[in-house]
């Protein structure tokens, strides 16, 4: 069984208090708290075998590289890719999106080629694409969503040319929380011939994630949204298709041989992990992907699955209320606005009450200008919340209604 409480224990921060009061941590979207087992990962290796990973000959080296490399295969079966090579160990999502936009634009991307990303994204799946577009002189083009934040599918049978050569698209969105049809999008791209990144970020730790069975050609999430230590993340790429991109950055650890006249690159992943690497980081997700497993992913899924339709009912039936994003497939995420209230007030009362939650744009202003806003109130919950906290949520919401409305 799930037992809550035992979970609660797990993540020590959720037990502290914020002006006196017990924290009501409801920014998941933004960041995800981390496990015992996580911190102790990362204190393990600093006191036991940190060593820098593929380099030194010694013992410790060897026990420091393992852990990193055994990190790698745990990512690769949490996510079901092929091989091992196929994982990137990155920064976060950003830093994988923005590998793929140089090193995939470097290789198939020509002057009048389109890229289609969702109006529903975040800025760093629109950015790096933008940039890219520019130095490639390609032309970026946006599939739409519609009132409810469902993206409209249908448009993709003329939006997609023979001059596609990349659709963008979140498993997820941040701000709507949409979980978007991925089946039907990538059968639809590839019908054309046309390369799928699914950006993750907000996916991987709420939807069951399997690459090889859903056919994606390009995968990224970030380690710190998914209970693991910050500066971690992940991208995943078919085989055949990593191989084919030429490297991103320079630098140690990427080169099998340098000479001033020539220089060849190492095999995969390594080719795209130029520099030290963020291995004490990496380790840290590869326990947090562990703690999962332990817990049992069904399990959080239908536990959240749960707490989301009693989040969305009572925090939609708040009077003056208004949740932007009403698609039937949601993760747990709530953006509203309050009649005659501005969101960055909502949320300062909010903190006051010790209930932490995002405001403002939240990284996708095209979505949040969608609805013709400025910013939003978001709450974000997920597998170590409860009911009793969307409760006391919704009534910090009616006090604050009341703070400001007087
Ligand atoms: N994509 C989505 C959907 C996100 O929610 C976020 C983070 N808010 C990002 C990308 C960027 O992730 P990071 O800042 O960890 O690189």
């Amino acid at each position: 069984m799930f037992d809550i409480e035992n979970v609660r224990a797990d993540f020590p921060i959720l037990g502290r208090e914020i002006y006196g009061r017990r924290l009501i941590y409801l920014d998941n979207a933004a960041t995800t708290q981390k496990p015992l087992r996580v911190i102790a990962k990362i204190r393990e290796v600093y006191e036991l075998y940190n060593s820098n990973i593929h380099r030194s000959v010694s013992r410790l080296a060897a026990m420091c590289t393992d852990e990193y490399e055994n990190a790698r295969k745990i990512v690769c079966e949490f996510i079901n890719a092929k091989s091992t090579h196929e994982i990137v160990f990155t920064s976060g999502t950003t830093a994988a999106i923005n590998l793929l936009a140089f090193a995939f634009g470097e290789k198939f991307v020509n002057r009048g080629d389109e890229i289609v990303v969702c109006e529903s994204e975040h800025h760093s799946n629109i950015v790096p694409w933008k940039l890219m577009c520019e130095r490639k002189n390609a032309v970026l083009k946006v599939l739409p969503f519609d009132d409810s934040g469902d993206l409209k599918t249908e448009l993709l049978d003329t939006l997609l040319t023979e001059r596609t050569r990349l659709l963008c698209v979140a498993q997820a969105t941040n701000v709507l929380g949409t979980v978007n049809p991925l089946d039907e999008i990538v059968r639809k791209a590839h019908e054309k011939g046309v390369y799928v990144l699914v950006d993750g970020a907000q996916g991987i730790q709420h939807v069951k994630t399997d690459v090889n069975a859903c056919d994606f050609d390009f995968y990224v999430f970030s380690g710190h949204k998914i209970y693991a230590p910050t500066g971690t993340g992940v991208l995943y790429g078919k085989e055949h298709l990593l191989e084919q991109l030429p490297p991103w950055q320079g630098g140690g650890d990427m080169v099998k041989n340098v000479s001033f006249a020539e220089t060849s690159y190492s095999d995969l992943p390594f080719k795209f992990e130029a520099g030290t690497s963020n291995y004490a980081g990496a380790i840290g997700l590869g326990e947090a992907l562990s703690y999962l497993i332990y817990i049992g992913m069904d399990k959080i899924h239908s536990y959240e699955k749960d707490l989301t339709s009693y989040a969305l009912e009572k925090i939609s039936s708040i009077p003056g209320i208004t949740i932007c994003g009403t698609s039937a497939s949601k993760i747990g995420i709530a953006s509203f606005f309050a009649d005659g209230i501005h969101h960055a007030d909502m949320g300062e009362i909010l903190d006051k009450m010790s209930i932490a939650v995002r405001t403002g744009r939240m990284c996708a202003e095209p979505t949040v200008h969608h609805f013709g806003l400025t910013g939003l109130v978001r709450a974000s919950w997920t597998f170590y919340n409860t009911k009793q906290e969307i409760d006391s949520f919704c009534e910090g919401i009616e006090k604050a209604k009341k703070i400001l409305t007087n």
